[in-house]
Parts: structure tokens; C-alpha cells; sequence
């Protein structure tokens, strides 16, 4: 199916951000695609670091828990 499409299209890629349809390496279709992108990423970015940082917190407090555990039995 993907072959028919790109013998009717050409060779394409579509906009990250819309959809829509543009040049072959290209990732947006405009600039306020690549602005929304970029805001986009960086909300990304800063919610891996949060779940990082939730991750590293329930570790810690599991190993607490377990140390507690063997040091006070
Ligand atoms: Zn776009």
C-alpha cells in the first residue's frame, strides 16, 4: 500500500506537527509548526525529567522501606 502511495505522491514526507504534506527531509511545513514543535519538545523533555525524578523517589523510598525492614525486625 505504502508503495502506491509514494508512486502517486512522489517521494514526501508530512509535517511533524499538522499533517501536511511537504518536501522529503523536511520535518515542518512552517514556522509556527516548528515553533509548536519545539514548545512541544521542550514540555516533553521537562515531563521525562519529572517521571525520572518520580522514578528515582519511589526507588529510594522502596529501598527505605526494605532497609527499615531488615534493620528493625
Ligand atoms: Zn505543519
Amino acid at each position: 500500500m505504502s508503495k502506491k502511495y509514494d508512486e502517486k505522491w512522489g517521494p514526501h514526507s508530512h509535517c511533524l506537527v499538522c499533517g501536511n504534506a511537504i518536501p522529503d527531509g523536511e520535518k515542518m511545513c512552517s514556522e509556527e509548526c516548528k515553533a509548536k514543535f519545539d514548545l512541544d519538545q521542550k514540555k516533553y523533555k521537562r515531563n521525562q525529567k519529572l517521571s525520572y525524578i518520580f522514578i528515582g523517589l519511589t526507588g529510594a523510598v522502596i529501598i527505605i522501606l526494605f532497609a527499615a525492614s531488615y534493620f528493625f525486625k
